[in-house]
């Protein structure tokens, strides 16, 4: 396939087909704005009035359409689909240990209410992390999870990014810097003594946005029910999604038993305050929702524990 550009009046539009064509671009015009399925960046140009000046179509570099299957996960490029991880994570579930996809089975599950097929088939895995909206409803997934980002700058410089309390820098912003490209992320499988969930409340089941999500992983000491670390993110709680960072240092040594419940409601309404007239409202049944979703993990985990 042949390199594209396209100048119009107002805009110019690239269809780079090299890693280095694009990383390239992206040093030129580091402002540029890059667009796979246009399901964000299109909402933002018709309803919210903004205007790119050079825009990257990155669709055709090889590398960002990978799907490398390795023995700790699997890695997808940024412009794969959503659909497309979807098959592959669901392909992965059905051939491997049940352990080991339990991260998988979380994003499958959050996948069937993320948006709808026409969305799902164009959007891609990098458009919503790189949207940094405080309401993705992965981002709290990945961050549970601690995935591994690959992103690239001019010459094919490459530096890994490990998505934690600190990828997030504000609304809107992460820490991939201007001039960077997002080329991967790597999910990575469970281990046997670790567990993982996600979940999303919505006005409506289906096709709607999340008034709070969540993804929670636990991982415990070898043969026992004492917690070796907890990861919890929650979107819907603050201008980006977030970690309750005071809840997963407390737990570390905590038994997975009943008490544990009532502390852990505590630190989370600690983690996540929320005034009241917050954007959004309905603060006081999304705090509620935190610490109910941690009591259906809780409950989850001490079912799959005996
Ligand atoms: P684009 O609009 O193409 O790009 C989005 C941003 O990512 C841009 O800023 C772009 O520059 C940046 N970007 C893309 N690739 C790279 C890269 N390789 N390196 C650096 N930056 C990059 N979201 C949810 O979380 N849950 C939902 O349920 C949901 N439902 C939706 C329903 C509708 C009707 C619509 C229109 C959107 C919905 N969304 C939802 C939001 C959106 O679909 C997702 O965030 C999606 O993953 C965006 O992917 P995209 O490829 O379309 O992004």
């Amino acid at each position: 396939t042949q390199s594209l550009t396209f100048m119009g009046e107002r805009t110019i539009w690239y269809r780079p087909t090299s890693l280095k064509e694009l990383l390239d671009l992206k040093h030129t015009y580091p402002e540029a704005k890059l667009v796979i399925g246009n399901t964000e960046v299109g909402v933002e140009i018709k309803l919210k009035n903004m205007h790119y000046k050079t825009m990257i179509a990155p669709s055709h570099i090889p590398e960002l359409n990978k799907i490398s299957k390795e023995s700790d996960g699997i890695t997808f490029g940024a412009s794969v689909t959503l659909s497309m991880i979807e098959e592959t994570l669901q392909d992965s579930i059905n051939k491997n240990q049940d352990c080991q996809t339990r991260m998988y089975r979380a994003v499958v599950e959050m996948l069937r209410w993320f948006a709808g097929h026409q969305i799902r088939n164009v959007a891609a895995v990098s458009g919503n992390i790189m949207t940094a909206s405080p309401i993705s409803d992965l981002n709290p997934l990945f961050l549970a999870a601690g995935v591994t980002l690959t992103v690239a700058s001019k010459d094919g410089e490459t530096r890994q990014i490990v998505m934690d309390e600190k990828f997030f820098l504000g609304y809107r912003k992460t820490a991939v810097k201007p001039e960077e490209v997002l080329i991967s992320v790597k999910l990575p499988f469970t281990q046997q003594n670790e567990y993982f969930c996600g979940y999303k409340q919505a006005n409506r089941r289906e096709d709607d946005i999340a008034i709070v999500n969540s993804g929670i992983q636990v991982l415990f000491e070898p043969d026992s029910n004492t917690i070796k670390g907890m990861r919890l993110a929650f979107g819907g709680m603050a201008p980006t999604t977030v970690m309750a960072t005071t809840a997963m240092k407390k737990c570390v040594g905590r038994k997975w038993e009943d008490d544990l419940v009532a502390d852990m409601a505590e630190w989370l309404a600690s983690d996540l305050p929320l005034p009241p007239g917050s954007p959004g409202g309905m603060t006081e049944y999304r705090r509620t929702l935190c610490i109910s979703f941690f009591y259906k993990f809780y409950l989850t985990v001490l079912m799959q524990l005996k």
